[in-house]
């Protein structure tokens, strides 16, 4: 099944001044379906937790980008916060299904060809782990009513 890859012409001139949105489509496109509705993600929200620039030399740091990801460390993987517009990424982000249920996923993309983006990892959160993931971070003294660095950054689908 392939049948969306044929309309890329004017894909270009929907994304002028608005990058959320090609990361949108991008991740509508690689994400498929939702975990956790086993619907299309279309509707959904998402938000960038963590970035890292995909070097040639080897990078420890990628490595532990992905261990903080599979293993739920979440403060530890918002520490990863580099991006360069000219080289590969690492993005993880998390995907809010309507039902409120979290998914965090990691693309890797290319310089400046979303087309080339892959999917490397998904992952449908436990209610549990999806509350850890949204609360305030300590590090920024976060109280109850404190708005969620996800609500601030929220994009959707
Ligand atoms: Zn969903």
């Amino acid at each position: 099944m392939s049948s969306s890859t044929h309309s890329k012409s004017n894909q270009s001139s929907l994304d002028n001044g608005d990058p959320n949105r090609a990361v949108a489509r991008l991740l509508v496109k690689l994400l498929n379906t939702c975990g956790h509705c086993h619907s299309g993600v279309q509707g959904h929200e998402f938000a960038l937790i963590a970035t890292w620039i995909v070097t040639k030399e080897i990078d420890n740091a990628l490595v532990k980008f992905f261990e903080a990801t599979k293993e739920h460390q979440w403060p530890k993987l918002r520490e990863f916060q580099n991006w360069r517009g000219r080289s590969d990424n690492l993005e993880a982000y998390a995907i809010r299904c309507p039902g409120q249920n979290l998914s965090v996923a990691i693309i890797k993309t290319h310089f400046e060809l979303l087309q080339g983006a892959r999917l490397l990892y998904s992952e449908a959160l436990s209610t549990e782990e999806g509350d850890k993931l949204l609360s305030p971070f300590q590090v920024f003294g976060g109280s109850r009513s404190e708005r969620t660095w996800f609500s601030q950054q929220t994009t959707v689908l």
